[in-house]
């Protein structure tokens, strides 16, 4: 029998991993298959079939075929499909939700707030539908006219991790379609049937709404077939969310075909609480940004810098919030728990090996620092690690597990230089009450990262804004804002209405 949150989505024991378009989904069973596990018990939810070549050429074909519709389509009118999909998503919010606190892990508010991030940026999408604005520029020649336009790519191929297993798709494929693009999306494998069911909502809705196919999916039971999905030049822009380690190798392989890529790799987030700072608000704050997720969110709060003068009231503050989290570590599909486990039995490896070097490294664990193997599942104890410097090689490293490095400092020049000095730079706070240290953490010279906030935590982001981080982070840009440029050709064009070929610098051609 499957799962019932599964059987809710109309998703069974075993599953297509594969969108061909035309309303149907590949029996190809030759590619291999995935086995999403449920970090909670440990047992595999279903079989999903891998995509084989010559799906894979199907749908690439299907794309191309899709595209040269859905160009012509005014992008009011793509406007509108996205909607459908978004108003969807928005009728089956619980049962997705759940889906992903499954798959992932992650509690379920999370996993509906997963969806609910999918919803606002379809509304977003709608309104950017309108605004897809180009400039005009005087011209320096008389009776000549000079502006820019915005044309879709083409097609868009997303990869993404498994930590949003369903809304950095959304974030992609929704401005991507409001700007004409199609999109191939090639999730996680550990977290395939989120994708799946994502894909036949919003197809569905695309389809009961007169739309053509804008979304493909595909699934790839080795690394292989995404291997070739970033090789191949008839995808012009490839969005990479995950790991820097693989977010490089993506880079550099596109870059060799001379095609786009938009990379939102791994973070080493840091929040820093000076003398003055409110620890009403600090504390909240710094908890859920560590052990949120079970710290598998790009954004989570890793690093923690205190001004010594209240250092030791903080940490013993902090250690009291996780003892209450620990109480409250189970079941993520079950809304009073407000952590689940971790992903993966790999990933509680990691966790592991990461608290054993911290320990040799000189740190000493001032909470938790253990798995939780009295019961089944992936569950672990979120850590707070002291006594450790922002040089410590565990430190300067994204350990994607709930592990926080609480370190002291005496002046916020301190602070700020040991914030930016990581490989990583994607997201970062100061909790202070003082306007100077605020503006000086804001300015130019102060944090080096895509996001950068004050008297509010590392972790989450609100789909306005865009999104990404500099550095080893990939320096990509997504959701709101101006990101929907990333998924459109720039053209400037020129306009000669007058009646004579003034040329250009002045130059004279006696014909
Ligand atoms: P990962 O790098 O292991 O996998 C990401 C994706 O890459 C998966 O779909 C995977 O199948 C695919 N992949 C693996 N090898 C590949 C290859 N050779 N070529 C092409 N694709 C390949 O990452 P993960 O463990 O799924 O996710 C966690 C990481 O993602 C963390 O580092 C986290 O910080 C990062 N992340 C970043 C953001 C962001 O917006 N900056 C958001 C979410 C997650």
């Amino acid at each position: 029998m499957p799962h019932p949150v599964l059987t809710a989505l109309g998703l069974g024991n075993t599953e297509s991993g594969t969108y061909l378009g035309n309303g149907e989904w590949s029996s190809d069973a030759s590619a291999g298959v995935l086995e999403p596990v449920n970090p909670t018990d440990g047992e595999v939810l279903a079989q999903v079939r891998g995509t084989s070549t010559g799906d894979y050429e199907t749908v690439i074909a299907r794309a191309q075929e899709a595209f040269q519709q859905w160009r012509r389509t005014p992008a009011p009118r793509r406007g509108e499909a996205v909607r459908l999909c978004a108003d969807a998503l928005r009728r089956n919010k619980d049962a997705l939700g759940s889906l992903v606190a499954l798959e992932m892990g992650k509690s379920k508010p999370e996993g509906d707030g997963e969806v609910q991030e999918m919803i606002d940026i379809g509304e977003f999408a709608v309104g950017l539908s309108r605004q897809l604005y180009g400039l005009t520029m005087h011209s320096e020649r008389p009776g000549h006219r000079m502006y820019e336009q915005w044309h879709p790519v083409g097609l868009v191929g997303i990869i993404s991790a498994f930590n949003f297993p369903v809304a950095v798709w959304a974030w992609n494929a929704f401005v991507a379609a409001a700007c004409g693009d199609i999109c191939i999306w090639k999730p996680s494998p550990k977290t395939p049937l989120s994708a799946i069911a994502s894909m036949k909502i919003c197809n569905e809705a695309l389809k009961e709404g007169g739309f053509p196919d804008i979304f493909f999916l595909i699934n790839d039971a080795g690394t292989e077939l995404a291997q070739s999905f970033v090789d191949d030049r008839r995808i012009p822009l490839i969005s990479f969310t995950g790991s820097t380690k693989v977010g490089r190798q993506v880079g550099e392989r596109v870059a060799r075909r001379m095609g786009r890529s938009l990379l939102e790799l791994g973070g080493n987030n840091a929040i820093i609480v000076d003398q003055t700072a409110d620890l009403k608000l600090a504390i909240p704050a710094i908890v859920f940004g560590a052990v949120g997720t079970c710290g598998q969110r790009c954004t989570s709060t890793r690093r923690l810098f205190v001004h010594a003068s209240i250092y030791d009231s903080v940490v013993e503050k902090l250690v009291a919030g996780y003892r209450q989290v620990e109480q409250r570590i189970g079941d993520p599909t079950d809304p009073a728990n407000l952590m689940g486990p971790l992903n993966s039995a790999d990933a509680v490896r990691a966790y592991l090996a990461t608290i054993e070097k911290a320990k040799a490294a000189g740190g000493t664990v001032a909470s938790g620092g253990r798995a939780l193997d009295d019961r089944k599942g992936h569950f672990v104890l979120p850590t707070i690690v002291t006594g450790l410097s922002n040089d410590a090689e565990v430190v300067q490293t994204e350990t994607f597990a709930p592990i926080l490095y609480v370190m002291k400092f005496e002046d916020l020049d301190e602070a700020i230089a040991m914030q930016n000095d990581v490989p990583q730079g994607l997201s970062s706070a100061i909790f202070t009450t003082d306007l100077r240290a605020s503006e000086r953490f804001l300015s130019a010279w102060g944090s080096d990262c895509g996001i950068a906030n004050v008297n509010i935590g590392t972790s989450g982001a609100e789909i306005g804004g865009a999104f990404g981080g500099e550095k080893e982070t990939g320096g990509g840009r997504e959701s709101g804002s101006d990101a929907w440029k990333a998924y459109m050709r720039r053209q400037t064009n020129t306009i000669n209405w007058s009646d004579a070929m003034p040329l250009a610098q002045g130059i004279k051609f006696d014909l």
